[in-house]
Protein backbone atom coordinates (compact mmCIF):
# COMPACT_ATOMS: atom_id res chain seq x y z
CA UNK A 1 0.00 0.00 0.00
CA UNK A 2 2.92 2.43 1.07
CA UNK A 3 4.86 1.26 -1.94
CA UNK A 4 1.66 2.34 -4.14
CA UNK A 5 1.01 5.56 -2.55
CA UNK A 6 4.80 6.60 -2.90
CA UNK A 7 4.95 5.12 -6.41
CA UNK A 8 1.66 7.42 -7.06
CA UNK A 9 3.15 10.35 -5.18
CA UNK A 10 6.14 10.11 -7.31
CA UNK A 11 4.49 9.75 -10.57
CA UNK A 12 1.98 13.18 -9.41
CA UNK A 13 5.78 15.12 -9.15
CA UNK A 14 7.29 14.04 -12.23
CA UNK A 15 3.51 14.92 -13.89
CA UNK A 16 3.35 18.51 -11.96
CA UNK A 17 4.87 20.64 -14.81
CA UNK A 18 2.08 19.92 -16.81
CA UNK A 19 -0.25 20.60 -14.12
CA UNK A 20 -2.63 23.41 -15.49
CA UNK A 21 -4.24 24.80 -12.52
CA UNK A 22 -6.84 26.44 -14.31
CA UNK A 23 -8.09 23.41 -17.15
CA UNK A 24 -8.76 20.31 -14.95
CA UNK A 25 -6.66 17.67 -16.92
CA UNK A 26 -6.15 14.03 -15.95
CA UNK A 27 -3.18 14.86 -13.52
CA UNK A 28 -5.35 17.20 -11.61
CA UNK A 29 -8.63 15.50 -11.49
CA UNK A 30 -7.17 11.98 -10.55
CA UNK A 31 -3.87 12.61 -8.19
CA UNK A 32 -3.79 14.04 -5.02
CA UNK A 33 -1.76 16.66 -4.82
CA UNK A 34 1.80 16.42 -3.46
CA UNK A 35 3.18 20.26 -1.79
CA UNK A 36 5.05 20.41 -5.10
CA UNK A 37 1.72 20.04 -7.54
CA UNK A 38 0.03 22.16 -5.02
CA UNK A 39 2.71 25.37 -5.20
CA UNK A 40 2.62 24.96 -9.16
CA UNK A 41 -1.22 25.07 -9.05
CA UNK A 42 -2.18 27.77 -6.48
CA UNK A 43 0.86 30.13 -8.15
CA UNK A 44 -0.83 29.74 -11.58
CA UNK A 45 -4.14 30.56 -9.94
CA UNK A 46 -2.38 34.37 -9.16
CA UNK A 47 -0.93 34.51 -12.43
CA UNK A 48 -4.10 33.82 -14.39
CA UNK A 49 -6.45 35.08 -12.33
CA UNK A 50 -4.58 38.48 -10.53
CA UNK A 51 -8.20 40.58 -9.92
CA UNK A 52 -9.78 37.57 -7.72
CA UNK A 53 -6.89 35.46 -6.23
CA UNK A 54 -4.82 36.88 -4.19
CA UNK A 55 -2.08 33.96 -2.71
CA UNK A 56 -0.30 34.36 0.59
CA UNK A 57 1.31 32.16 3.18
CA UNK A 58 -0.26 31.35 6.83
CA UNK A 59 4.04 30.44 7.60
CA UNK A 60 5.46 27.20 7.04
CA UNK A 61 5.52 23.97 8.59
CA UNK A 62 8.59 22.31 10.32
CA UNK A 63 10.43 21.56 7.44
CA UNK A 64 10.10 25.15 6.27
CA UNK A 65 7.06 24.53 3.01
CA UNK A 66 4.67 27.47 2.70
CA UNK A 67 1.37 27.01 4.55
CA UNK A 68 -0.26 28.81 0.94
CA UNK A 69 -3.24 30.58 1.17
CA UNK A 70 -5.43 31.32 -1.73
CA UNK A 71 -7.32 34.25 -1.01
CA UNK A 72 -10.80 34.64 -3.35
CA UNK A 73 -12.40 38.01 -3.78
CA UNK A 74 -13.25 40.32 -6.02
CA UNK A 75 -10.45 42.57 -5.07
CA UNK A 76 -11.57 45.62 -6.86
CA UNK A 77 -13.73 46.62 -3.93
CA UNK A 78 -12.62 46.30 -0.21
CA UNK A 79 -16.12 46.43 0.36
CA UNK A 80 -19.82 45.15 -0.76
CA UNK A 81 -21.16 47.39 -3.55
CA UNK A 82 -23.27 48.87 -0.70
CA UNK A 83 -19.84 50.20 1.11
CA UNK A 84 -20.71 47.61 4.40
CA UNK A 85 -17.54 44.94 5.21
CA UNK A 86 -17.55 41.70 3.50
CA UNK A 87 -18.77 38.70 4.94
CA UNK A 88 -15.72 36.47 5.45
CA UNK A 89 -15.35 32.44 5.26
CA UNK A 90 -12.13 30.40 6.58
CA UNK A 91 -11.18 27.02 5.10
CA UNK A 92 -8.52 24.72 5.38
CA UNK A 93 -7.23 21.30 4.56
CA UNK A 94 -4.84 18.66 4.70
CA UNK A 95 -4.35 18.91 8.78
CA UNK A 96 -4.13 15.06 8.45
CA UNK A 97 -1.27 14.23 5.58
CA UNK A 98 -2.60 10.76 4.79
CA UNK A 99 -7.08 12.24 4.01
CA UNK A 100 -5.82 13.46 0.64
CA UNK A 101 -9.24 14.00 0.04
CA UNK A 102 -10.33 16.52 2.41
CA UNK A 103 -7.39 18.19 1.26
CA UNK A 104 -8.69 17.89 -2.60
CA UNK A 105 -11.65 19.03 -1.23
CA UNK A 106 -10.18 22.15 -0.18
CA UNK A 107 -8.38 22.73 -3.05
CA UNK A 108 -11.54 22.17 -5.21
CA UNK A 109 -13.90 24.58 -3.96
CA UNK A 110 -11.36 27.61 -4.53
CA UNK A 111 -11.55 26.21 -8.00
CA UNK A 112 -14.80 26.26 -7.77
CA UNK A 113 -15.16 29.91 -7.49
CA UNK A 114 -11.69 30.83 -9.51
CA UNK A 115 -12.88 28.83 -12.13
CA UNK A 116 -17.06 29.81 -12.07
CA UNK A 117 -15.29 33.78 -11.88
CA UNK A 118 -13.90 33.27 -15.19
CA UNK A 119 -17.00 31.87 -16.86
CA UNK A 120 -19.26 34.36 -15.28
CA UNK A 121 -21.12 32.26 -13.28
CA UNK A 122 -24.02 34.75 -11.90
CA UNK A 123 -23.56 32.94 -8.60
CA UNK A 124 -20.29 33.08 -7.94
CA UNK A 125 -19.89 36.41 -9.26
CA UNK A 126 -22.22 37.85 -6.25
CA UNK A 127 -20.64 35.58 -3.45
CA UNK A 128 -17.31 36.95 -4.72
CA UNK A 129 -18.69 40.76 -4.73
CA UNK A 130 -19.59 40.29 -1.19
CA UNK A 131 -17.54 37.45 0.43
CA UNK A 132 -13.85 36.92 1.14
CA UNK A 133 -12.97 33.38 1.19
CA UNK A 134 -9.56 32.35 2.49
CA UNK A 135 -8.51 28.51 1.54
CA UNK A 136 -5.43 27.31 3.71
CA UNK A 137 -5.54 24.07 1.40
CA UNK A 138 -2.56 21.88 3.22
CA UNK A 139 -1.77 22.75 6.62
CA UNK A 140 -0.14 19.42 6.83
CA UNK A 141 2.45 19.61 3.93
CA UNK A 142 5.39 17.87 5.41
CA UNK A 143 2.96 14.64 6.23
CA UNK A 144 1.26 15.07 3.13
CA UNK A 145 3.99 14.15 0.96
CA UNK A 146 4.95 10.94 2.59
CA UNK A 147 1.61 9.54 3.57
CA UNK A 148 1.11 9.84 6.86
CA UNK A 149 -1.48 11.38 9.66
CA UNK A 150 1.51 13.27 11.79
CA UNK A 151 3.58 15.74 11.15
CA UNK A 152 7.17 15.74 10.95
CA UNK A 153 7.41 15.70 14.36
CA UNK A 154 4.77 12.61 15.29
CA UNK A 155 2.47 15.37 16.08
CA UNK A 156 -1.18 15.09 15.68
CA UNK A 157 -1.90 18.37 14.28
CA UNK A 158 -5.95 17.91 14.98
CA UNK A 159 -4.94 17.81 19.14
CA UNK A 160 -2.28 20.09 18.93
CA UNK A 161 -4.47 23.63 19.32
CA UNK A 162 -4.85 25.69 22.86
CA UNK A 163 -8.70 24.30 23.43
CA UNK A 164 -8.63 22.26 26.09
CA UNK A 165 -5.60 20.89 24.95
CA UNK A 166 -5.04 17.00 25.79
CA UNK A 167 -8.04 16.62 28.35
CA UNK A 168 -8.97 13.49 26.57
CA UNK A 169 -5.66 11.84 26.73
CA UNK A 170 -5.19 12.13 23.12
CA UNK A 171 -2.55 10.32 21.29
CA UNK A 172 0.68 12.26 19.77
CA UNK A 173 -1.03 15.58 20.94
CA UNK A 174 2.41 17.42 20.89
CA UNK A 175 4.29 18.33 23.85
CA UNK A 176 1.80 21.32 24.44
CA UNK A 177 -1.11 23.61 23.08
CA UNK A 178 0.38 25.04 19.45
CA UNK A 179 3.67 23.54 19.65
CA UNK A 180 3.80 22.91 16.38
CA UNK A 181 4.81 25.66 13.30
CA UNK A 182 1.71 24.74 11.64
CA UNK A 183 -1.18 24.81 14.26
CA UNK A 184 0.25 28.03 15.56
CA UNK A 185 0.87 29.79 11.81
CA UNK A 186 -3.27 28.53 11.57
CA UNK A 187 -4.15 30.09 14.67
CA UNK A 188 -2.70 33.66 14.44
CA UNK A 189 -4.23 33.37 10.55
CA UNK A 190 -7.51 33.36 12.66
CA UNK A 191 -6.43 35.38 15.13
CA UNK A 192 -5.34 38.27 12.51
CA UNK A 193 -6.89 38.07 8.89
CA UNK A 194 -10.08 36.36 9.52
CA UNK A 195 -11.46 37.17 12.95
CA UNK A 196 -14.39 38.28 11.85
CA UNK A 197 -14.98 34.91 9.52
CA UNK A 198 -18.85 33.66 10.39
CA UNK A 199 -18.28 30.27 8.95
CA UNK A 200 -14.95 27.97 9.14
CA UNK A 201 -14.99 24.50 7.38
CA UNK A 202 -11.81 22.07 8.72
CA UNK A 203 -11.68 18.89 5.83
CA UNK A 204 -10.57 15.77 6.58
CA UNK A 205 -11.47 11.97 5.29
CA UNK A 206 -12.21 9.33 7.03
CA UNK A 207 -16.12 8.86 7.81
CA UNK A 208 -18.91 10.67 5.30
CA UNK A 209 -20.02 13.64 8.28
CA UNK A 210 -19.66 16.33 8.90
CA UNK A 211 -19.35 17.54 12.70
CA UNK A 212 -19.75 20.40 14.68
CA UNK A 213 -19.06 21.73 17.74
CA UNK A 214 -18.57 20.23 20.75
CA UNK A 215 -15.77 17.37 20.50
CA UNK A 216 -14.82 18.02 24.41
CA UNK A 217 -18.40 17.38 25.48
CA UNK A 218 -21.13 15.86 24.47
CA UNK A 219 -23.58 18.30 25.13
CA UNK A 220 -24.75 20.61 22.33
CA UNK A 221 -23.61 23.49 21.59
CA UNK A 222 -25.26 26.84 23.07
CA UNK A 223 -25.49 27.73 19.16
CA UNK A 224 -27.17 24.86 18.56
CA UNK A 225 -30.23 26.67 16.36
CA UNK A 226 -28.00 27.66 14.26
CA UNK A 227 -26.39 23.84 13.34
CA UNK A 228 -29.84 22.46 13.72
CA UNK A 229 -30.92 24.78 10.67
CA UNK A 230 -28.43 24.35 8.78
CA UNK A 231 -28.83 20.38 8.97
CA UNK A 232 -32.24 20.52 7.97
CA UNK A 233 -31.73 22.58 4.66
CA UNK A 234 -28.84 20.48 4.01
CA UNK A 235 -30.85 17.33 4.59
CA UNK A 236 -33.82 18.93 2.77
CA UNK A 237 -32.55 20.29 0.29
CA UNK A 238 -28.63 19.03 -1.09
CA UNK A 239 -27.21 15.99 0.61
CA UNK A 240 -28.25 13.66 3.58
CA UNK A 241 -24.69 13.24 4.40
CA UNK A 242 -25.02 12.96 8.37
CA UNK A 243 -24.77 15.57 10.46
CA UNK A 244 -23.51 15.67 14.47
CA UNK A 245 -21.70 16.93 17.06
CA UNK A 246 -18.53 15.89 17.17
CA UNK A 247 -18.00 14.02 20.57
CA UNK A 248 -21.34 12.19 19.11
CA UNK A 249 -21.31 11.61 15.79
CA UNK A 250 -17.57 10.82 16.06
CA UNK A 251 -15.56 10.49 19.46
CA UNK A 252 -14.72 12.68 22.19
CA UNK A 253 -11.15 14.47 20.90
CA UNK A 254 -9.83 17.75 22.56
CA UNK A 255 -7.39 19.81 20.92
CA UNK A 256 -9.41 20.25 17.67
CA UNK A 257 -9.15 23.16 15.73
CA UNK A 258 -13.11 22.77 15.21
CA UNK A 259 -13.62 23.07 18.77
CA UNK A 260 -10.82 26.29 19.05
CA UNK A 261 -12.85 27.86 15.66
CA UNK A 262 -15.64 27.78 18.04
CA UNK A 263 -14.66 27.95 21.82
CA UNK A 264 -11.97 30.53 21.45
CA UNK A 265 -12.75 32.18 18.16
CA UNK A 266 -16.31 32.17 18.09
CA UNK A 267 -17.20 30.54 14.68
CA UNK A 268 -19.68 28.49 13.15
CA UNK A 269 -17.43 25.53 12.36
CA UNK A 270 -18.06 22.36 10.94
CA UNK A 271 -15.56 19.70 10.68
CA UNK A 272 -15.83 18.19 7.35
CA UNK A 273 -14.86 14.72 6.69
CA UNK A 274 -14.96 12.87 3.14
CA UNK A 275 -15.39 9.23 2.26
CA UNK A 276 -12.91 6.44 3.03
CA UNK A 277 -9.96 5.39 1.50
CA UNK A 278 -7.27 7.44 3.01
CA UNK A 279 -4.09 5.64 1.73
CA UNK A 280 -5.03 5.75 -2.46
CA UNK A 281 -2.45 8.21 -4.05
CA UNK A 282 -5.51 8.87 -6.20
CA UNK A 283 -9.30 8.32 -7.57
CA UNK A 284 -10.35 6.53 -10.51
CA UNK A 285 -13.24 8.50 -9.99
CA UNK A 286 -12.50 12.33 -11.31
CA UNK A 287 -12.53 14.36 -7.81
CA UNK A 288 -14.80 17.23 -9.00
CA UNK A 289 -17.58 13.74 -9.66
CA UNK A 290 -16.62 12.18 -6.93
CA UNK A 291 -16.80 15.26 -4.81
CA UNK A 292 -19.60 16.79 -6.22
CA UNK A 293 -21.74 16.43 -3.20
CA UNK A 294 -19.52 17.76 -0.92
CA UNK A 295 -18.88 21.03 -2.94
CA UNK A 296 -22.32 21.66 -3.11
CA UNK A 297 -22.97 21.51 0.25
CA UNK A 298 -19.37 23.66 0.51
CA UNK A 299 -21.63 26.16 -1.89
CA UNK A 300 -24.36 26.27 0.01
CA UNK A 301 -22.79 27.05 3.21
CA UNK A 302 -20.66 29.97 1.46
CA UNK A 303 -23.29 31.44 -0.23
CA UNK A 304 -25.35 31.91 2.48
CA UNK A 305 -22.82 32.82 4.96
CA UNK A 306 -24.76 36.01 5.47
CA UNK A 307 -27.25 34.16 7.29
CA UNK A 308 -24.91 32.54 10.11
CA UNK A 309 -24.80 34.91 12.77
CA UNK A 310 -27.30 36.92 14.40
CA UNK A 311 -28.14 40.01 12.17
CA UNK A 312 -30.59 42.49 13.66
CA UNK A 313 -32.43 45.95 12.40
CA UNK A 314 -34.90 48.19 14.63
CA UNK A 315 -37.54 48.37 12.11
CA UNK A 316 -39.85 50.67 13.80
CA UNK A 317 -39.19 53.08 17.21
CA UNK A 318 -42.18 54.41 18.76
CA UNK A 319 -42.10 56.75 21.90
CA UNK A 320 -45.51 56.48 24.11
CA UNK A 321 -45.15 58.98 27.21
CA UNK A 322 -42.07 57.49 29.05
CA UNK A 323 -42.29 54.06 26.93
CA UNK A 324 -40.02 53.61 23.92
CA UNK A 325 -40.87 50.42 21.98
CA UNK A 326 -38.07 48.87 19.62
CA UNK A 327 -39.10 46.59 16.88
CA UNK A 328 -36.04 44.53 16.72
CA UNK A 329 -36.04 41.52 13.63
CA UNK A 330 -33.07 39.38 13.62
CA UNK A 331 -32.62 37.94 9.54
CA UNK A 332 -30.03 35.80 10.38
CA UNK A 333 -29.86 31.92 11.40
CA UNK A 334 -28.07 32.41 14.89
CA UNK A 335 -29.73 33.57 18.50
CA UNK A 336 -28.31 36.82 20.42
CA UNK A 337 -28.67 36.93 24.06
CA UNK A 338 -27.43 40.18 24.96
CA UNK A 339 -28.23 42.75 22.67
CA UNK A 340 -29.06 46.66 23.26
CA UNK A 341 -30.23 49.32 21.86
CA UNK A 342 -28.10 52.81 22.63
CA UNK A 343 -28.72 56.47 22.09
CA UNK A 344 -25.95 58.61 21.07
CA UNK A 345 -25.69 62.36 20.88
CA UNK A 346 -24.23 63.74 18.07
CA UNK A 347 -20.64 63.45 19.39
CA UNK A 348 -21.20 59.88 19.38
CA UNK A 349 -21.24 59.28 23.36
CA UNK A 350 -24.00 57.16 24.86
CA UNK A 351 -26.48 58.97 26.60
CA UNK A 352 -28.48 55.57 27.11
CA UNK A 353 -28.52 52.08 26.73
CA UNK A 354 -31.41 49.24 27.23
CA UNK A 355 -31.14 46.65 29.25
CA UNK A 356 -30.00 43.47 27.65
CA UNK A 357 -32.37 41.58 25.30
CA UNK A 358 -32.70 38.05 23.32
CA UNK A 359 -33.40 37.73 19.55
CA UNK A 360 -34.13 34.49 18.84
CA UNK A 361 -32.64 33.14 15.48
CA UNK A 362 -35.22 34.56 12.56
CA UNK A 363 -37.33 35.80 14.68
CA UNK A 364 -39.04 39.40 15.22
CA UNK A 365 -39.32 40.86 18.60
CA UNK A 366 -40.82 44.01 20.12
CA UNK A 367 -38.76 44.84 23.08
CA UNK A 368 -39.99 48.37 25.36
CA UNK A 369 -38.01 50.16 28.09
CA UNK A 370 -38.72 53.24 29.83
CA UNK A 371 -37.10 56.01 28.40
CA UNK A 372 -36.40 59.89 29.30
CA UNK A 373 -36.86 61.46 26.20
CA UNK A 374 -35.44 65.43 27.71
CA UNK A 375 -32.10 62.98 26.66
CA UNK A 376 -33.33 63.75 22.63
CA UNK A 377 -30.86 65.69 20.49
CA UNK A 378 -30.92 67.25 16.88
CA UNK A 379 -28.50 65.04 15.82
CA UNK A 380 -28.32 61.88 17.88
CA UNK A 381 -28.32 58.23 16.63
CA UNK A 382 -29.53 55.10 17.26
CA UNK A 383 -27.42 51.77 17.88
CA UNK A 384 -27.40 48.06 18.39
CA UNK A 385 -25.07 46.64 20.56
CA UNK A 386 -24.79 43.03 20.31
CA UNK A 387 -22.79 39.70 19.74
CA UNK A 388 -23.17 37.69 16.65
CA UNK A 389 -23.67 34.48 18.34
CA UNK A 390 -24.44 33.17 21.77
CA UNK A 391 -21.37 31.49 22.29
CA UNK A 392 -18.84 33.85 24.93
CA UNK A 393 -16.37 34.36 22.22
CA UNK A 394 -18.49 35.73 19.30
CA UNK A 395 -17.80 38.47 17.93
CA UNK A 396 -19.52 42.08 19.16
CA UNK A 397 -20.58 44.34 16.87
CA UNK A 398 -22.44 48.16 17.00
CA UNK A 399 -24.29 49.18 14.29
CA UNK A 400 -26.21 52.08 13.47
CA UNK A 401 -29.26 52.23 12.64
CA UNK A 402 -29.76 54.60 10.13
CA UNK A 403 -33.48 53.33 8.16
CA UNK A 404 -35.23 53.57 11.64
CA UNK A 405 -38.94 54.53 11.51
CA UNK A 406 -40.59 56.90 13.18
CA UNK A 407 -44.11 56.45 15.07
CA UNK A 408 -45.88 59.20 16.55
CA UNK A 409 -49.40 58.16 16.24
CA UNK A 410 -50.14 56.97 19.71
CA UNK A 411 -50.72 60.08 21.57
CA UNK A 412 -50.05 63.99 21.54
CA UNK A 413 -47.02 63.41 23.74
CA UNK A 414 -45.30 61.01 21.47
CA UNK A 415 -42.72 62.31 19.36
CA UNK A 416 -40.34 61.71 16.60
CA UNK A 417 -37.07 60.53 17.88
CA UNK A 418 -34.85 62.13 15.53
CA UNK A 419 -34.63 65.68 13.94
CA UNK A 420 -35.90 67.61 16.97
CA UNK A 421 -35.31 67.32 21.02
CA UNK A 422 -33.85 69.30 23.39
CA UNK A 423 -30.24 67.37 24.35
CA UNK A 424 -29.76 66.44 27.94
CA UNK A 425 -27.15 64.46 29.06
CA UNK A 426 -29.60 63.17 31.61
CA UNK A 427 -29.65 59.02 30.80
CA UNK A 428 -32.08 56.35 32.90
CA UNK A 429 -32.90 52.91 32.30
CA UNK A 430 -35.65 51.92 34.58
CA UNK A 431 -37.33 48.83 32.85
CA UNK A 432 -37.50 46.23 30.59
CA UNK A 433 -41.06 45.08 29.65
CA UNK A 434 -40.35 41.84 28.09
CA UNK A 435 -39.76 40.21 24.48
CA UNK A 436 -41.94 38.51 22.37
CA UNK A 437 -42.04 36.47 19.15
CA UNK A 438 -43.85 38.43 16.19
CA UNK A 439 -42.61 36.94 13.10
CA UNK A 440 -40.83 33.99 12.00
CA UNK A 441 -39.14 34.72 8.89
CA UNK A 442 -39.05 31.58 7.75
CA UNK A 443 -41.35 29.83 8.84
CA UNK A 444 -39.75 27.15 10.40
CA UNK A 445 -40.86 25.48 13.80
CA UNK A 446 -37.43 24.03 14.46
CA UNK A 447 -35.63 27.47 15.35
CA UNK A 448 -37.92 28.28 17.83
CA UNK A 449 -36.64 28.65 20.72
CA UNK A 450 -39.55 28.65 22.59
CA UNK A 451 -40.87 25.56 20.16
CA UNK A 452 -37.39 23.72 20.46
CA UNK A 453 -37.12 20.21 21.58
CA UNK A 454 -33.59 20.36 23.20
CA UNK A 455 -32.76 22.99 25.89
CA UNK A 456 -30.04 25.44 25.54
CA UNK A 457 -26.41 23.93 27.04
CA UNK A 458 -23.24 25.28 27.66
ZN1 LIG B 1 -8.36 13.98 9.85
Amino acid sequence: MRALAVCGLLLTCILAPTVQAQQPDLTQEHWYHTYATLTVDVNAWADDYPDIVDLTVAGQTELGRNLWVVRISDWSNDTKPDGSLKDIVYIDGGHHGNEHLGTELAFLTAEHYIEGWAAKDPEVVRVLTTTEIHVLVMLNADGNDINTRWNINQVDLNRNYDHHWNEHDETQPGSGPFSEAETLANSIYMNTVVPRADLYVTMHTGVWIMLYPWGIVPEQPIDWELFHGIREEVHANISSIPIQNANQGLYPNSGTSRDYGYGIMGFPTFTFETDDEQWLPGSLESLTSRLGEELDVMEYLISNVWYWRARLTVDALALTGDMLTAQVTNHGMATTANASLEYLDETGEVQWASPLFTVNATNATSVSFSFDQTILSSNGVWNLNYQKRIINSAMWVNETQLDVALDSESTNDDRFLTGFGVFNPFSVVVSFIGVSVVLDRRNRDALHVNDAEEPQQA
